[in-house]
């Protein structure tokens, strides 16, 4: 059977004579810590399943501190030189490895739909995104160019430049494997900084396979490191003296958390968290085109999206009718299954729990007065997969624990607003402020929904309104702690200090 570079097997291996269904080989995955594969010191193990049926294709290690001491030590020592390198010298790797990521696209993107449930077309998507902040990092010499005057007084000049800082980390949740992580650390490296990746431990696979392209691309040894692992590793992150900074996405609990534990020790901090999007539907919008966008915000990657659409506010009856109908429609035509399948549209959720969790949710807007359109719970085929058809939920309200909590499984949420003002304050209402949609063709409708929101992701005829990689990522109130947002321009903020030097150059008369 073929091995990867690090010892894994391949799974997806096309010319293996031992298919992944027959007999699994079961391996722990090992860190990657000062240009090495290693074991963990950790004896405990989770196993990674693919959700679409049940089965352990890998067992994640629970690393120690000793691991996360190992890896700021290298990363540490790494930063000597690192930070020394030209810029335009550094990038370099990032040309390479682009070209590595595009040659083995269809790869990672298996690996993701086998340890995610995801579909291959989802993804893909996951990838690319990935491989776009990539592509941005590149452009790092001019994202990180200070700034000078003259003249500040006279014969005084002031130069502002960026410098590197040291050891980043950032943790990443379980949602999109592959790309989650390029938010952070092409943008980290690039300015001139080391870096140590604690990926989900319930999806690793996509993050060795990327590791190995990495390392492919010649990166030196200590730049980046991998540490597997789950909250000890998290908190031995947080509580490093010699980490500079930590950038954070998951659920809300824990992003408070990891922002409050890591700022205590002085460090930088961008914790992205949980979300509640609402998407509004006015009269005037295009309806057929209004009704696929929603239903795919809510479902696509089985709804497991911090952008995905979750509560569905039709202004009107006229708009709120056409629109459930639309809705209604389309569930009950959607191929549920193995994201393997390319006739699938919606694969299963993450897990038993995470599946358990949705169904609760379902049957509390039930208990709570809301009627059920299209259950997704009586989705029986697959028996092993975790799998959720799409629900239709009509007749929600404000205090239903449904429109409150963020739900992450494929149910569309359906209610009724009056006027674009009365659904603009129900979305505002929310604890959380990731993203919002409004679907019209009024110019002024649109202005006034995007000045008055408080989400900080907003989509005018846009279901999933996520910033591409040039721009910055990350919302307000609950779904965002910190102040700097990921990638983009703002990502030369996060990952350098700016030093002013200010200079008098006194004259030596006796020369000139
Ligand atoms: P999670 O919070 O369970 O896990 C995220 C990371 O935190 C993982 O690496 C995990 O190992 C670690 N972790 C989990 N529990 C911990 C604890 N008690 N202490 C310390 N560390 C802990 O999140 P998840 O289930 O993997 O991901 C789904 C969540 O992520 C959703 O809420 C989703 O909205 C959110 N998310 C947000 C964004 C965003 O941009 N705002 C993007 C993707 C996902």
């Amino acid at each position: 059977m073929a091995k990867t570079h690090n010892g894994h097997v391949n799974l997806l291996d096309p010319n293996s004579t031992e298919k992944m269904e027959n007999k699994p080989e079961v391996k722990k995955v090992k860190n990657y810590i000062n240009g090495s594969w290693v074991e963990s010191s950790g004896k405990e193990t989770v196993d990674v399943i693919n959700p679409a049926n049940g089965t352990i294709i890998a067992k994640c290690p629970l690393s120690t501190e000793k691991d996360i001491n190992d890896a700021v030590n290298a990363a540490k020592q790494a930063f000597v030189s690192w930070r020394q390198t030209p810029v335009e010298d550094r990038i370099q790797v990032f040309f390479k490895l682009k070209m590595l990521l595009e040659k083995n696209l269809e790869e990672i993107a298996k690996i993701c739909t086998t340890e995610n449930g995801k579909t291959l077309v989802e993804a893909r998507g996951d990838v690319r995104r990935g491989i776009q902040m990539v592509e941005v990092a590149c452009s790092m010499p001019t994202l990180l160019m200070g700034k000078g005057l003259e003249d500040i007084a006279s014969g005084i000049d002031c130069y502002a430049i960026r410098r590197p800082m040291g050891v980043f980390s950032a943790i990443t949740p379980f949602n999109f494997p592959p790309m989650v992580p390029f938010w952070f650390w092409p943008f980290a490296i690039a300015s001139g900084n080391t870096f140590i990746l604690k990926p989900s431990e319930r999806v690793p696979l996509s993050q060795v396979r990327i590791f190995e392209l990495i390392e492919e691309a010649g990166m030196p040894k200590g730049v980046m490191n991998l540490v597997n692992g789950s909250k000890e590793v998290v908190n031995a992150l947080c509580n490093h003296p010699d980490i500079k900074g930590i950038s954070f996405v998951g659920s809300t609990p824990v992003a408070k958390h990891v922002y409050e534990t890591a700022t205590k020790t002085g460090k930088r901090v961008q914790a992205l968290g949980g979300a509640k999007n609402f998407m509004v539907v006015l009269p005037d919008a295009i309806m057929d085109s209004a009704v696929k966008t929603v239903f795919e915000s809510c479902t696509g990657c089985a709804g497991q999206r911090c952008l995905a659409g979750s509560v569905i506010l039709g202004v009107g009856d006229d708009t709120y009718s056409k629109l459930e109908a639309g809705i209604v429609k389309i569930a009950k035509q959607v191929k549920v299954g193995d994201g393997l399948d390319p006739d699938t549209n919606i694969g299963p959720v993450i897990s038993k729990e995470a599946k358990e969790k949705v169904k609760a949710l379902i049957q509390s807007a039930k208990d709570e007065g809301a009627t059920i359109l299209v259950d997704g719970r009586e989705y029986k085929e697959n028996p092993d997969g975790y799998f959720l058809g799409p629900t239709v939920i009509a007749g929600i309200t404000k205090n239903m624990k449904i429109a409150k909590e963020e739900v992450f499984g494929p149910v569309v949420c359906l209610a009724k607003t009056k006027s674009l003002d009365e659904a603009i304050e129900w979305l505002n209402s929310s604890e959380y402020g990731n993203t919002t949609s409004l679907f019209t063709t009024s110019g002024a409708a649109a202005r006034k929904f995007c000045y008055e929101v408080d989400p900080s992701m907003i989509g005018i005829n846009i279901g999933v309104p996520a910033p591409m990689a040039f721009f910055s990522f990350g919302g307000s109130k609950a779904s965002f702690f910190g102040d700097i947002k990921a990638h983009g321009q703002a990502s030369a903020d996060f990952y350098t200090d700016t030093k002013v030097g200010i200079y008098r150059w006194v004259k030596d008369s006796s020369i000139w």
